[in-house]
C-alpha cells in the first residue's frame, strides 16, 4: 500500500521502511476515533461508493473506529425535480418548505442512507444507519427564519451514536452512518448542512480528526490550485476575499467551528482519489487541504492562502 505513495520529502518510502512508516500511523490511530464526511455528489457514482466503502472496511479493520455523515444534495435535487419542486440556495444552504423537508427526508434517510449502510456490510463492516432524529441524536431550532426548516444543531445527544460505536462483532465496532436530519421541540424535521451535522457531532464525541471528502482536490485559490494547509486566520481571509464561496464556504465556517472546539486536524479531500483516505490516514503524504487551529509549517505547500491573498492585493 505505501510502497508505492511517495512520502512528504517527494522520495519514495518503498519496502520495509515504508511498512514501518505505515504500521507507525495504524498504531497512532488504532482505537482512536475519526469522522468522515461524504459529500452528495460522490454519493452519485455507485462504483465510487464501493470503493470508498471498501477503504473504510480496511480503516475499520486496524481498530480505528469510524463515524460516517453523509449529504445527498444531488439525489435532493433529482427527487425535487421530478415532483416540480424548484429550490434557492442562500449562503450554500437549501432554503426548506416543509412539502421539500418531506422529499429531503424521504432521499437521505430512505434512499442515501440506506444504500451506504447496504455497500458497507456488503464490505465486511458491520454499519448501522441512522439519521439525527434517532433518538433525538441532533436535536435542532429553526437556523433563520429566511431559510424555512434549515436546522441549527442546539444539542447532540451522543448516546446512541456510542451504542453503536460500541456494539462488537467479533471484537470490532459498528460504523454509525448518519443521516443530517434533525428533530425540533415539537417533532418537527430539519434540514441540517452535512457539513454542521459532522462538525457538531465531532465537537461532541470529543474527536480530534475529522475528514472532508468532497468533489475537488481540497480548498483550491484563486487560480483553482490547491492550499494544502491554512490555518484559522487564513480560512477566516478566504471567506473574506470571497474566494471560498457556495458549498465550500458554508463548509469552510464549519472547520472554523470545529478547529475552534476541540478538533485538532480538519483534511478536504476529493473522494474521487483512488484510496485517499487510506492515504490520508497511514501514509506520510498529506492529501487535500489540511487544516489546523495554527500551522504547523513543514508540508511542502506550493500555494499557501498568504501567497495566495499577497497576489490579490
Ligand atoms: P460537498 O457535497 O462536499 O459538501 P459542496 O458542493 O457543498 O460539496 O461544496 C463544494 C463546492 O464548493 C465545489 O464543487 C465548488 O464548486 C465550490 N467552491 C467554491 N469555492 C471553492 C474553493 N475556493 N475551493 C474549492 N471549492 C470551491
Ligand atoms: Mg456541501
Amino acid at each position: 500500500m505505501a510502497a508505492s505513495i511517495p512520502a512528504a520529502n517527494g522520495a519514495n518510502r518503498t519496502g520495509t521502511k515504508g511498512v514501518i512508516a505505515t504500521l507507525d500511523y495504524v498504531k497512532k490511530f488504532a482505537g482512536t476515533t475519526v469522522l468522515i464526511k461524504l459529500g452528495g455528489a460522490a454519493l452519485q457514482d455507485e462504483k465510487l461508493v464501493e470503493e470508498l466503502c471498501d477503504d473504510l472496511s480496511l480503516i475499520r479493520s486496524v481498530g480505528v473506529n469510524i463515524v460516517l455523515v453523509h449529504g445527498g444534495g444531488p439525489s435532493i435535487n433529482q427527487e425535487l425535480t421530478l415532483r416540480g419542486i424548484t429550490w434557492e440556495f442562500v449562503d450554500g444552504q437549501r432554503v426548506t418548505t416543509p412539502e421539500m423537508m418531506n422529499v429531503i427526508e424521504m432521499t437521505l434517510c430512505g434512499f442515501v442512507n440506506r444504500r451506504m449502510v447496504r455497500t458497507l456490510n456488503n464490505s465486511g463492516v458491520r454499519a448501522v444507519g441512522i439519521s439525527g432524529t434517532d433518538a433525538s441524536t441532533l436535536f435542532c431550532k429553526k437556523q433563520n427564519a429566511k431559510l424555512g426548516q434549515v436546522g441549527e444543531v442546539t444539542k447532540v445527544n451522543t448516546s446512541y451514536i456510542n451504542a453503536i460505536l460500541n456494539t462488537q462483532d467479533n471484537g470490532i465496532g459498528t460504523i454509525p452512518v448518519i443521516a443530517p436530519v434533525g428533530v425540533g421541540k415539537n417533532g418537527e424535521a430539519y434540514n441540517i448542512n452535512a457539513d454542521w451535522a459532522a462538525v457538531r457531532i465531532a465537537e461532541a464525541l470529543g474527536i480530534k480528526k475529522v475528514l472532508f471528502l468532497t468533489d475537488q482536490e481540497g480548498i483550491l485559490d484563486a487560480s483553482m490550485k490547491l492550499i494544502q494547509e491554512l490555518d484559522a486566520g487564513e480560512l477566516e481571509a478566504l471567506i473574506e476575499t470571497g474566494i471560498v464561496k457556495g458549498g465550500m464556504l458554508a463548509k469552510v465556517r464549519t472547520v472554523l467551528h470545529a478547529l475552534r472546539h476541540g478538533v485538532n486536524d480538519v483534511h478536504i479531500l476529493n473522494a474521487r482519489r483512488p484510496h485517499g483516505l487510506i492515504e490520508e490516514l497511514f501514509t506520510d503524504r498529506g492529501v487535500g487541504t489540511v487544516c489546523r487551529l495554527r500551522s504547523r509549517g513543514g508540508l511542502a505547500s506550493p500555494t499557501t492562502a498568504k501567497e495566495t491573498l499577497n497576489a490579490q492585493v
